[in-house]
């Protein structure tokens, strides 16, 4: 079926769609030199065009999420999965453990790969649920000698979302690649929090790392230099050629966000598209979301079709109308609409008109 709409809109989970204003902002980046001279991507990282990119994206990230001082702001490359690893090797002493909450896919991978470095445990896992709400902060099991807990403020592939975070006798360190910038944000309450960029903050190469000054300490035998938090924080995150590209694109988004009226609109702006899309799936007899209400992401929209095998038909026809990767992720299946920053009503407007029509027809 040929698509014979005007717009196509991109569901996808990450590499998410980008502003189409910042979509021009990188082509003309790229397309020529600001006149006369090196376009900011061919200058060295350390000559005082690139550092001025650096000190804007670090100031910009800091006035929007209301970051103090005492916390150090970290460039670094290797993505989410990279932290799941480096967390442990940067924050434990030899021999420390540390408690994990299992709110779902990415929860456990962070967990899994942290068993590969230190005696961490699990501090609680919504599995019993089959992840469909978070386990209650009250049952949470964290050992007083825990280096930190870490938990997952929004689970990208079941649609879970934390909505409001505990207070613990050790350090908070959350993964929140899919809703940094979203929300705000109280960052006092946490050690350290990450978030690669690819989801709500441009292309894929970048993650960042906000960490409090006083958890760093001399990176361990074993642990690479530039995977250091130390390290990183003493120079500036130019210990190394930082991903240049990735960070020109951070810098344009964290502007973007910023002229919009910063995290408080944009979380104004995630309620109002998620509530259009649960009102739509809530008022179906075709479509069911499992998580639990309250705790539903306002930023990915995970529910499956109560007629499994019309999926491909649902697929196949979305596509069709221009609704683009609405498939879940791909180990847990159902369907699933990432809303992030960039997706414009517009998006989940003509997504609820589609799916009404497609139940009417096939419900
Ligand atoms: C996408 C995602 C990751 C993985 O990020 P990579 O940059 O691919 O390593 C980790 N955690 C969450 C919550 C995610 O949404």
């Amino acid at each position: 079926m040929a698509c014979t709409c005007s717009e196509a809109y991109n569901f996808a989970a990450g590499p998410a769609m980008l502003p189409a204003e910042v979509r021009r902002q990188l082509a003309e980046q790229l397309g020529h030199a600001a006149a006369g001279g090196v376009p900011l991507l061919e200058q060295p990282f350390t000559g005082a065009g690139f550092r001025g990119l650096m000190e804007e994206t670090e100031a910009l990230l800091r006035n929007l999420l209301g970051i103090p001082d005492d916390y150090a702001v970290l460039f670094m490359q290797g993505g989410a999965s990279a932290q799941f690893a480096l967390l442990p090797l940067n924050l434990l002493a030899a021999g420390q453990g540390a408690a994990y909450v299992e709110t779902g896919h990415w929860a456990r991978k962070a967990f899994v790969e942290a068993c590969r470095h230190a005696p961490v445990r699990r501090a609680a896992s919504g599995a019993v649920t089959g992840y469909t709400s978070v386990p209650d902060p009250t049952d949470w099991r964290v050992p007083a000698d825990a280096g930190y807990c870490h938990l997952t403020s929004n689970e990208t592939g079941n649609g879970l979302q934390m909505q409001d975070f505990p207070q613990l006798p050790v350090p908070l360190v959350a993964d929140m690649t899919s809703d940094l910038l979203t929300r705000p944000l109280a960052v006092e309450r946490f050690g350290a929090i990450y978030a690669s960029t690819q989801k709500n903050l441009g292309v894929a190469g970048l993650c960042l790392v906000i960490i409090r000054r006083e958890l760093l300490r001399p990176p361990r035998p074993g642990l690479p230099s530039a995977f250091s938090y130390a390290v990183l924080a003493e120079q500036n995150s130019r210990f190394n050629t930082p991903p240049t590209l990735a960070l020109y694109c951070a810098n344009r988004m964290l502007r973007w966000v910023a002229e919009r009226g910063g995290v408080t609109a944009m979380a104004a702006l995630c309620r109002q598209r998620s509530r259009l899309l649960y009102d739509c799936i809530d008022a179906s007899a075709l479509y069911r979301c499992a998580v639990r209400p309250d705790q539903r992401s306002a930023v990915n929209v995970c529910f499956e079709l109560r007629d499994r095998p019309l999926s491909a038909v649902f697929f196949g026809q979305a596509e069709a109308h221009g609704l683009h990767h609405l498939q879940g992720h791909s180990a847990l299946g159902g369907v699933r609409a990432s809303l992030y920053n960039a997706m414009p009503l517009e998006g989940v407007e003509r997504l609820v008109d589609f799916m009404r029509e497609f139940e009417s027809r096939h419900g």
